[in-house]
């Protein structure tokens, strides 16, 4: 341990993010990489408890005191080798991760918690900067072929451990590069995309093979990769939306999410659209309709895109601003979040229940809402009551559902392999991630519902230990 007083001397204190009046201009990372010192001196504040909840915090069991040890003395290298041990995509998890482990930190049960999301953020920035992160090949071949369907955070992750034991591994995406939502679905001002090229062009170089462009089964038949590949692992992600089926959804003027997001970072990186396809928010009153990060995401680009004003609304109540006794510590709270989206402008409302989409020439320009209040019945079980009088409208030229997502595409791939589906349709496996054919494995989003980065790494290295014990008896690579 570097400090044994460090928590009792040094404040927590985070980075800065870049000022707002210029981020908004632009589509560039909002998050300023913090100065090694400053990482030294909130390293520091790592009190190497008994029991350190943070690696339980963290679905990877990230080596956290560990890191922060290293940092503190200034061994970055020594820092990036525990770190790179747990963790395919720190450099993702670093940015974006909402930090499920700061949650769990043991000086946060009364005092602010260690930055951990930023640590690790700066090391492996360091390690990018000083080589540390190169190609390192499989000693051998072992013969083994392995199709992954997929190229979100989970099929890469997976990719990557299995190619790390030798096994050959190609992977199948059908959109036009890889990367999943972390390309399609995150703007660029959360994780701009020359992130995660890097690191593609090193899986690369380590024997990875990517074939983009491809729709198993429109483009392959599922069929002949469960024959021509010893194991298939399918990490499809879960994308079916969950929509608002109220009068007046059929006016033009209202998206899904992802309709929104995909196309605006297609265009931020030069992908061509359809020109009578293009949803822009410029010069329009926008509303989003959930109050998640998907919808916060939608904010920020909205905003960008020059919006005349953005309302962001939602059902239920405003979350509280700290721990409450639902939720105490260790157990990942339910809060009120304000991104960075957030912090640009635009205004939020809670309890607020959409009622009708109005419409002028066809097109969304109002939507009428009322306000709703959550009670119990008589057994106790939640209700949710429209307040009576409580009606109004808020004006809408752009629309932009983010309601969630309920599972997995069921047409196609699921459809023709006749895989058996959990209650929720997202994909059934044993605890071995197999699902009911065999050879066939899942993982990440498809498997889990619509979940974190985090989460999807680790389901993806879960799996390739399966996939490995499936095909050579016996497996060392790591179970998270
Ligand atoms: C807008 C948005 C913002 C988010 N922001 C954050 C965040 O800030 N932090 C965080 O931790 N999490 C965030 N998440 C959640 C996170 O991105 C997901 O949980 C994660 O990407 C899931 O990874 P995955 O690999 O399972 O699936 P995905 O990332 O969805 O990847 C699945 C891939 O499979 C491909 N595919 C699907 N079907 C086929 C097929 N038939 N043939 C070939 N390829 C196919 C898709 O094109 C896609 O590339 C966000 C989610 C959304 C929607
Ligand atoms: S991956 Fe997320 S939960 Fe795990 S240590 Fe990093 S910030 Fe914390």
């Amino acid at each position: 341990m570097g400090d044994i007083k460090g928590f009792l001397k040094t404040k927590r204190k985070t980075a800065a993010y870049r000022p707002v009046c210029e981020r908004l201009k632009d589509y560039r990372e909002v998050n300023l990489l913090p100065q090694p010192g400053h990482s030294q001196e909130q390293a520091g504040r790592c009190m190497d408890c008994g029991t350190p909840f943070c690696h339980w915090g963290c679905p990877l069991g990230n080596f956290i005191p560990e890191w922060n040890d290293q940092v503190f003395t200034g061994r970055w290298k020594k820092a990036f080798s525990i770190l790179d041990a747990t963790n395919n995509l720190p450099e993702i998890t670093g940015r974006i991760c909402p930090a499920l482990c700061e949650y769990s930190c043991v000086l946060g049960i009364n005092d602010d918690p260690v930055t951990i999301r930023e640590n690790e953020f700066s090391i492996i920035e360091y390690a990018f900067k000083h080589g540390l992160v190169r190609p390192r090949l499989p000693k051998k071949r072992t013969g083994n072929k392995v199709a992954i369907v997929g190229s979100g955070p989970a099929g890469l992750s997976c990719a990557d451990q299995l190619n790390r034991v030798g096994h050959s591994v190609e992977i199948f995406e059908r959109d036009n590069r890889a990367g999943g939502i972390m390309r399609y679905g995150i703007p660029d001002f959360k994780l701009e995309k020359k992130i995660l090229d890097r690191r593609i062009a090193i899986w690369k170089k380590e024997g990875i093979k990517f074939f983009t462009g491809v729709d198993i089964p429109g483009d392959v038949p599922v069929e002949r990769l469960v024959r021509q590949f010893d194991a298939v692992c399918l990490s499809c992600g879960s994308r079916t939306p969950r929509d608002l089926l109220i009068p007046g959804r059929d006016l033009q003027g209202i998206h899904f999410a992802m309709e929104y997001l995909v196309q605006a970072n297609k265009r931020i990186n030069k992908e061509e659209i359809g020109p009578g396809e293009i949803i822009d928010a410029k010069g329009k009153k926008v509303v989003v309709i959930g109050g998640g990060d998907t919808g916060a995401d939608c904010v920020g680009t909205a905003h960008r895109q020059g919006a005349a004003c953005v309302v962001q609304i939602e059902i239920m109540p405003k979350p509280a601003e700290c721990r409450t006794q639902e939720y105490p510590w260790p157990k990942y709270p339910l809060l009120l979040k304000n991104s960075t989206s957030h912090q640009e402008g635009g205004s939020r409302q809670w309890c607020v229940s959409t009622k009708e989409f109005i419409g002028k020439n066809g097109a969304v320009n109002k939507i009428s809402c009322a306000r709703v209040e959550f009670i119990r019945d008589e057994k106790g079980c939640p209700l949710i009551k429209e307040l009576s009088g409580s009606h109004f409208e808020i004006k809408a030229d752009l629309v932009i559902l983010a309601l969630g997502f309920l599972h997995p595409q069921k047409e196609g791939l699921l459809r023709e392999l006749k895989l058996e589906l959990d209650p929720r349709g997202n994909v059934k496996t044993g605890v071995d991630f197999m699902t009911s054919r065999k050879g066939v494995f899942s993982c990440g989003d498809m498997r889990r519902g619509q979940s974190l980065i985090v989460w999807a790494v680790a389901e993806g290295r879960q799996a390739a230990h399966h996939i490995d014990k499936f095909l050579t008896g016996h497996s060392y690579l790591p179970l998270i």
